[in-house]
């Protein structure tokens, strides 16, 4: 690894000034573009979560599952346009929603592929997730009784090699202790590759101080992985299709941002003011500023040698009455023994009594459980587990 990054430092030094930043984002529309024979790509509208897919004489192999229902039904359509084959295996790239959500669309009978941390994190789901899991779409309710995703769940844990109707389709996973269970998926034949995480394009990455997303050693790692297959296409997790020089973008980016953090850090600036001065306006045209924040604080925790933030949380239970509901139930807020706490219906929230939170009404009574993390901003609201409504 020392030796890689010294070669990745010569990089930063001798492509900052040719790099010409570009303003990246998808359009209204999702889009279903072709790479190569039997190989398409699902891009997302306004950067929602990417899929790929891939056509063999022995079934689909779909790489995640599209941001929302809407997006999963879409890409069900879009690959029945493309071919009578049948969806026989999930790949997930990224163990969240956006990326996983729309599972039960497609397993049974397609066969979920993970990482076998994922896999542990899919066997740890709690009742309500699993509740949550099975109503997302309602026409599959008969399909999914009884079920959790880890029934029909095949796991790895470095690689995996699919060899179906003459294709050869790789599975990758990065080894490093804070890699969630990322996988990249590549096509050595096309040169097509779905880079996960670490392939944004153009986009500032979304890295948090609770090593969620992973760290900046992570994807540096992941990145030199990538770069050494010589992709021909990328599919980034979110955004617009990319190749090998946004890998390389990319390299640059964190490496400078881990630069300048360890710069602040040397001059002995303590955490608060590393977060205000940080920035990365050499990459302005690039999408997300908003990560500044998250991510000077995640760089100084490994730069001190610091593992993930870990939040205490505690669940409550209340009994209340919905006073507002705002983004189609999205977020909510409740009056309970005449407090006001909001609330957050996420896609792991079980919602019994209303077929989904687009019935939420002001007025409703209900009673909910939430998780209320240690010294957190209750203005944010906190995430709903189970909301019983009484319409
Ligand atoms: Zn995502």
């Amino acid at each position: 690894m020392r030796a890689a990054l010294a070669f990745f430092s010569f990089v930063v030094l001798s492509g900052l000034s040719v790099y010409k930043p570009a303003f990246a984002i998808t359009g209204d529309a999702a889009e279903f573009v072709r790479l190569a024979d039997d190989v398409y790509a699902y891009v997302g509208k306004k950067n929602d979560a990417n899929a790929m897919v891939i056509v063999t004489s022995q079934g689909v192999v779909l790489v995640d599952t599209g941001n929302n229902q809407p997006d999963a039904r879409d890409i069900a359509a879009r690959i029945k346009s493309v071919t009578d084959q049948p969806v026989r295996w999930v790949v997930i790239t990224q163990y969240h929603g956006d990326h996983f959500g729309g599972s039960p669309l497609f397993t049974p009978p397609a066969t979920l592929i993970v990482h076998d941390r994922v896999a542990r994190d899919i066997g740890a789901m709690k009742p309500h997730q699993i509740k949550s899991w099975r109503k997302r779409f309602p026409e599959r309710t008969a399909a999914l009784q009884g079920l959790s995703p880890k029934d029909m769940m095949m796991s790895f844990p470095d690689r995996m090699t699919l060899n179906l109707g003459g294709k050869r389709i790789e599975l990758i996973y990065v080894d490093d202790q804070y890699n969630i269970g990322d996988v990249a998926v590549w096509l050595p034949e096309s040169g097509v590759l779905h880079g996960s995480f670490a392939a944004y394009k153009d986009r500032h990455p979304d890295i948090r101080p609770d090593y969620s997303h992973g760290t900046t050693i992570t994807m540096l790692k992941q990145l030199e992985a990538l770069l050494a297959l010589k992709p021909r296409m990328v599919v980034p997790s979110h955004g617009p299709l990319s190749n090998v020089g946004d890998l390389q973008a990319m390299v640059d980016y964190v490496l400078l941002a881990r630069q300048k953090v360890r710069v602040m850090m040397d001059k002995g600036l303590a955490l608060p003011d590393i977060i205000k001065q940080f920035h990365m306006n050499e990459f302005k045209d690039w999408d997300r500023a908003s990560h500044f924040d998250w991510m000077a604080e995640t760089i100084w925790r490994e730069l001190s040698g610091l593992g993930p933030i870990v939040v205490k949380i505690t669940e409550r239970e209340v009994k209340g009455k919905l006073t507002k509901v705002v983004e189609a139930g999205r977020n909510l807020t409740i009056e309970a023994d005449g407090k006001e706490i909001r609330l957050r219906v996420s896609s792991d929230t079980n919602i019994e009594g209303v077929p989904d939170r687009t019935h939420l009404k002001p007025g409703m009574k209900i009673e909910a459980i939430y998780q209320e993390p240690q010294d957190f901003n209750a203005a944010l609201g906190f995430d709903l587990i189970e909301l019983d409504v009484t319409p």
